[in-house]
């Protein structure tokens, strides 16, 4: 069996990986696609001591990193359940094997919800963003759009007006679902416009985005807004659907983790997107995967 077995190959897996070998510990990697969210990332200015990369290139060398050491790489491989039994893991897998394993570090990442209107797919990179902190800054000076008006919605709305010129709010309900104080701040800012009952029906553009078409869902009316970006702000969702309901999870469904990255059950640690911590980066997974494996290693160490 393995000592640690890390699920996900996201930064937050790597990085999990990476400081359990250094422990010298017997350590595996499960990866349904190793390099996670980074490979569908154009542009990264935010991943300190590194001025600017491209998604595809960190994940390169996150998995040349990996292979410094004596890791097991299971990659493309779909995890499908986790089971505890008499102290030891068994990690069951797509294809039909079982994994085991004394602990297991779960970072198996989140995904944007997408609107699924026409364009979405077409000018993703090309304009159309889901991480404000990240691809904020490409868009200085610039009009853009926030599909969503929950609190990641007008927090992104309120965060680029420091930057673009102007942000004009879709959200698709009658009214905002962001809590008062965020509305009433977002509201005195005079470069953000805020429409309510509006369905988003296109992302328009050529090489790269130029607009944004909705419906007015009360007089059916529909408009147009010329712009060059459309953030999408409509939630996150933790790719748990594959745990049973023994993991402690929040609301939407993160996995609850303690400073230790220690989940609910002994022996089980969860770092990166898919736990409950607030803010999704890359140096977050990175550091939260740290913290799991050495709180796996401690586990170990007293079991
Ligand atoms: P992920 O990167 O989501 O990795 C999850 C891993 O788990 C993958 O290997 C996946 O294949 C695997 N997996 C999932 N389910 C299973 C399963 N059942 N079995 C086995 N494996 C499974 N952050 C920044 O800091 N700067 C940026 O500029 C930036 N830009 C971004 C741009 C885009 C378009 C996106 C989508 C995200 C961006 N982010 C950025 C956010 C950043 O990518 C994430 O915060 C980070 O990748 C999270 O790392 P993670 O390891 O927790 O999860």
């Amino acid at each position: 069996p393995y000592d640690v077995l890390v699920v996900g190959g996201g930064p937050a897996g790597a990085s999990a990986a990476i400081y359990a070998a250094r422990k010298g510990i017997r350590t595996g990697v499960v990866a349904e696609r190793f390099g996670g969210q980074v490979l569908d990332t154009m542009s990264i200015e935010n991943f300190i001591s590194v001025s600017s990369t491209e998604g595809p290139k960190l994940a390169a060398s996150l998995e040349e990193h990996v292979k410094d050491y004596d890791i097991d790489v299971m990659n493309l491989q779909r995890a499908s359940s986790l089971e505890k039994n008499d102290g030891m893991f068994e990690l069951g897998l797509d294809n039909g094997g079982v994994l085991k394993s004394k602990s297991v570090i779960i970072s198996t990442g989140a995904r944007w919800r997408q609107v699924g209107v026409p364009g979405e797919e077409e000018f993703k990179n090309k304009g159309v963003a889901y991480c404000p902190h990240c691809d904020g800054p490409l868009f200085e000076g610039k009009d853009v759009a926030v599909i969503g008006g929950g609190n990641s919605g007008i927090e992104a709305a309120i965060d680029l007006a420091g930057i673009v010129k102007h942000v004009t709010v879709l959200e698709f309900a009658s009214e905002l679902k962001a809590d008062q104080v965020l509305q009433e701040r977002a509201n005195s800012l005079p470069n953000i416009t805020i429409h309510t009952n509006a369905q988003t029906t296109e992302i328009t553009g050529d090489a790269n985005v130029n607009g944004i078409t909705y419906v007015d869902r009360e007089t059916g009316q529909e408009n147009h807004v010329k712009l060059e970006g459309v953030f999408v702000q409509i939630g996150l969702v933790p790719n748990t659907e594959w745990l049973d309901e023994s993991i402690e999870r929040n609301q939407i469904g993160e996995i609850v983790v303690d400073k230790r990255n220690a989940t609910s059950i002994p022996g089980l640690f969860a770092a990166g997107d898919v736990t409950d911590v607030p803010y999704n980066q890359i140096i977050i997974s990175m550091g939260t995967g740290a913290n799991a494996a050495l709180g796996a290693f401690d586990y170990l160490i007293r079991n």
